[in-house]
């Protein structure tokens, strides 16, 4: 089976190449991607023999031919060169990069006819009835690799989507689920970014504390499975055993369990539709003793919230609300707003751009995702300074 990874030196870049490296002579690597680790991404595509290894940073060229000297792998630098690599003939993309960075080599791979195992939800966030649209003219197939989607995909397997009632998609509570609500705006990024089950990449796991990766999760249900969004529910459950539910119309709820690993999500995708042997613990009910449910909590999670306005709204203000959030996570990064500040910065991003910029008004193309992923960040940041200046 020919792979491609897009993002191979993130969280679930490393996962799947772990996958890939257990079964020799069952990959063929054809291209791997990475950003600034250029060593991480050198040392993969020798080991894996990937006939590419692209860098999304244009001035690192030098740094990855001299780090695959002699090794034969083509070493090959900037955006159009990562756009290429997804083009590249595969049996599977597998989608890692993060942010709405991803959306243009994932659309790439999709525009090809090429199965995309996704994990970028920031793809269906910012351009879903696209990235839906232009699958289904290519023949392309998109497996979700999001671990909630994929549980999702599996429940219904086999079912008839009309009998499907609701949907439901679990979370942790991420790191800030039981602080006292007046401790939030003093989180430092340090306390944010340590995750309770999950060992992800530095944003996302933020995120997660923020739950603005849930809020994203709702709208990544909608646009993949096409489910309205009231029928679309998200409940605590601290222990990240379950990781979604699907309800049908005589009752039944089928649940998805399994440890919380992501080799389970992206090996599913990359097996997809044969089921195979995956390195993945093993749940012993019994000794897990018991699973706690509960309703998040809007005052702590106001994401949540702004999530069902963007739905509601539709046209570009996903791609408004995902690039306002990427934009108040950089700047909580940068240690200039507060963990609480971020979905007051969205919030008010979405307002401004709603009323001045006609976001739900928008036809989807790929120039007006990318003209409001740019005005929504310019946004947010005035939104900050703003809020700066008090
Ligand atoms: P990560 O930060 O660990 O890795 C990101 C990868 O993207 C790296 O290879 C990096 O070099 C590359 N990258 C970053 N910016 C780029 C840019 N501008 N252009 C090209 N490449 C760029 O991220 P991650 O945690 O592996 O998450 C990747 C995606 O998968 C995200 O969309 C995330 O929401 C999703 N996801 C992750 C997990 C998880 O367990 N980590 C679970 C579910 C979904
Ligand atoms: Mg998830």
């Amino acid at each position: 089976m020919r792979v491609t990874v897009l993002g191979a030196t993130g969280s679930v870049g490393q996962s799947t190449l772990d996958l890939i490296g257990r079964e020799p002579g069952r990959f063929e690597v054809v291209a791997l991607t990475g950003g600034r680790n250029v060593e991480r991404l050198a040392a993969d595509a020798r080991r894996l023999r990937a006939q590419v290894a692209v860098t999304c940073h244009d001035g690192l060229l030098g740094e990855l031919r001299d780090a695959l000297a002699g090794s034969g792998v083509e070493a090959r630098a900037g955006a159009a060169a990562l756009a290429e690599a997804a083009e590249e003939p595969a049996d599977r993309v597998v989608s890692a990069i993060v942010g709405s960075a991803g959306l243009v080599p994932g659309l790439a791979a999709l525009r090809q006819g090429t199965t995309v195992a996704l994990a970028n939800k920031e793809t269906l966030v910012c351009a879903g009835p696209l990235v839906m649209a232009e699958a289904k003219v290519h023949g392309a197939t998109i497996l979700p690799v999001d671990s909630e989607h994929s549980a999702v995909f599996q429940a219904l397997t086999g079912e008839d989507p009309a009998a499907v009632e609701r949907v439901v998609i679990t979370a942790s509570g991420g790191a800030f689920r039981d602080w006292p609500l007046e401790r939030l705006a003093r989180a430092t990024p340090e306390e944010a970014a340590t995750h309770p089950n999950w060992d992800m990449g530095q944003r996302i796991t933020i995120d997660s504390a923020s739950m603005f990766n849930k809020a994203l999760e709702l709208i990544e249900t909608k646009e993949f499975f096409g489910i309205a969004p009231e029928r679309i529910e998200a409940v605590i459950h601290p222990e990240s055993l379950v990781h979604a539910l699907v309800g049908f119309r005589d009752g039944a709820l089928m649940a998805h369990l399994g440890a919380p690993d992501m080799r389970h999500a992206i090996g599913y995708a990359l097996n997809w539709p044969d089921r195979r042997d995956l390195p993945v613990a093993r749940l012993d009910l019994a000794k897990v003793g018991q699973l706690t449910f509960a309703a998040p909590d809007p005052a702590r999670w106001p994401a949540l919230g702004l999530a069902r306005e963007v739905m509601a709204m539709g046209g570009a203000a996903g791609a408004a609300f995902n690039a306002a959030k990427e934009a108040a996570l950089d700047l909580f990064l940068a240690r200039r707003v507060r963990f609480t500040d971020m979905a007051s910065i969205v919030a008010e991003v979405l307002t401004t751009m709603s009323s001045r910029d006609g976001l739900q008004n928008a036809a989807l193309s790929l120039d007006t995702v990318l003209e409001t992923d740019a005005l929504a960040r310019a946004r947010a940041n005035e939104a900050a300074a703003a809020l700066a200046a008090g």
